[in-house]
């Protein structure tokens, strides 16, 4: 589907043909790390599992709408903004979302809110949550992956060393090709089997520890009373997110909410089945709008490997992992935080760690492109 191959390379450049490099994993951080590849003059390919990318920055589709069903907003700065960017005509992919504040009871009832209220100015309750994917947030991961060669539909499931290269097999077989490197961009307990070549990798990635995490994907025909974003403390729900409420998405019909449990919760109930589960955020759900809520929709979802809780220790100043003896890197929020701009970050920081890693292996600057071809490569990526 994704399988948009530049022609920039083949028709213009008579150095040797850029080194290949797997990177194995569809979601932000891979996408990131193939994305600045390319850039940096190497030939990534993206493996990716599921029938669609964006790991846990994802979104799915439903009879009452789209659902942002991972990662709601990203609040921190990164390169991602200028990855993302859009021919001119189109919309923008990611977009700021603010939302209405509404007050709660026991904020309405304070006198702070009291002389707010008869000074009454509309923008004052505005809030910037952050930036959202437009018109979801799987749009982010479809716009990093535009001028990428993306394999949907291929879980890898060994990877070993021939030669000075890397082969890799997928569910269904071997993949007839070598590649010079490799990089492991997914959740570490799904990486070590892949890093078998490194003992210090695997140790590593041994040590990194994931939190689950339930939530509720909730449809609504009546409008519930609760601002567009809210987090809770102390409650079974750490957060709610208004689907109609962020820019570029259908506002008028049903309503849609993210809604999600908290870390603690999660755990206690990482065995319950995911029916009863739903019920129970439901009920929190209408305690926290302080009415009865109908349902239209009510999925819950579980999120096995959700939170990073104990990252990988990298190297000082380092965003990823990298095994030289090898060319086996690690990247994503293994390595950094479970935050989609930290794990954008890391596959960017990847990409310079590996392009400078193979230099070293075929000699400095031997796959570099010239000022033209590089114009041409920067063509393709629009
Ligand atoms: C419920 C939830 C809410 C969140 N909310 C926020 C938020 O509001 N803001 C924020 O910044 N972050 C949030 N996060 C965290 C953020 O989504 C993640 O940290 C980030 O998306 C991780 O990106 P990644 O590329 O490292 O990994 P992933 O997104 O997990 O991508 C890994 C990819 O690898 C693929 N894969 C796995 N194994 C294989 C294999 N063997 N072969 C091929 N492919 C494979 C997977 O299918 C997946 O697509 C949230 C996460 C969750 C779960």
């Amino acid at each position: 589907m994704h399988d948009h191959r530049s022609s920039a390379w083949n028709s213009s450049l008579n150095t040797p043909s850029p080194p290949r490099v797997a990177v194995v994993g569809g979601g932000i951080g891979g996408l990131a790390c193939a994305r600045e590849l390319r850039l940096r003059g190497c030939d990534p390919v993206v493996f990716e599992a599921e029938d669609r990318l964006g790991g846990r920055c994802s979104s799915r589709s439903t009879r009452v709408g789209l659902f942002d069903d991972g990662a709601q907003c990203i609040s921190g700065a990164s390169r991602l903004a200028i990855h993302v960017a859009q021919p001119p005509g189109e919309l923008a992919a990611l977009h700021p979302w603010t939302v209405a504040a509404t007050p709660t009871e026991e904020e309405r009832n304070s006198k702070a809110w009291k002389q707010d209220e008869d000074e009454a100015d509309v923008t004052r309750t505005l809030k910037l949550t952050g930036s959202v994917g437009v018109p979801s947030m799987a749009a982010l991961a479809d716009a990093l992956a535009r001028p990428l060669h993306i394999r949907l539909n291929t879980p890898i499931v060994q990877a070993r060393r021939r030669a000075a290269s890397w082969a890799l097999s997928s569910a269904v077989g071997e993949i007839e090709e070598d590649f010079q490197a490799l990089v492991l961009a997914m959740p570490a307990p799904l990486a070590v089997p892949l890093a078998r070549e490194s003992s210090e990798l695997t140790a590593a990635l041994r040590a990194v520890r994931y939190r689950s995490r339930w939530v509720l994907l909730l449809g609504t025909e009546r409008p519930v009373p609760l601002p567009g974003y809210r987090e809770f403390q102390g409650s079974p729900i750490e957060r709610v997110a208004a689907m109609h409420s962020k820019p570029g998405r259908l506002a008028i019909g049903p309503q849609r909410w993210f809604v999600e449990a908290g870390g603690r919760w999660s755990s206690q109930h990482e065995d319950v089945d995911a029916e009863t589960v739903a019920d129970l955020l439901l009920e929190n759900f209408r305690a926290h709008a302080g009415r009865p809520v109908t349902p239209n929709y009510l999925r819950a979802q579980q999120w096995r490997h959700a939170f990073v809780e104990t990252p990988a220790a990298p190297p000082r100043r380092s965003e990823c992992l990298w095994d030289d003896s090898v060319r086996l890197g690690v990247c994503g929020d293994s390595v950094v935080a479970s935050q989609v701009d930290r794990v954008h970050s890391s596959g960017v920081a990847m990409a310079r760690v590996v392009a400078e890693g193979l230099s070293r292996h075929s000699g400095l600057h031997s796959f570099s492109a010239s000022k033209r071809d590089l114009g041409q490569l920067l063509e393709a990526h629009l």
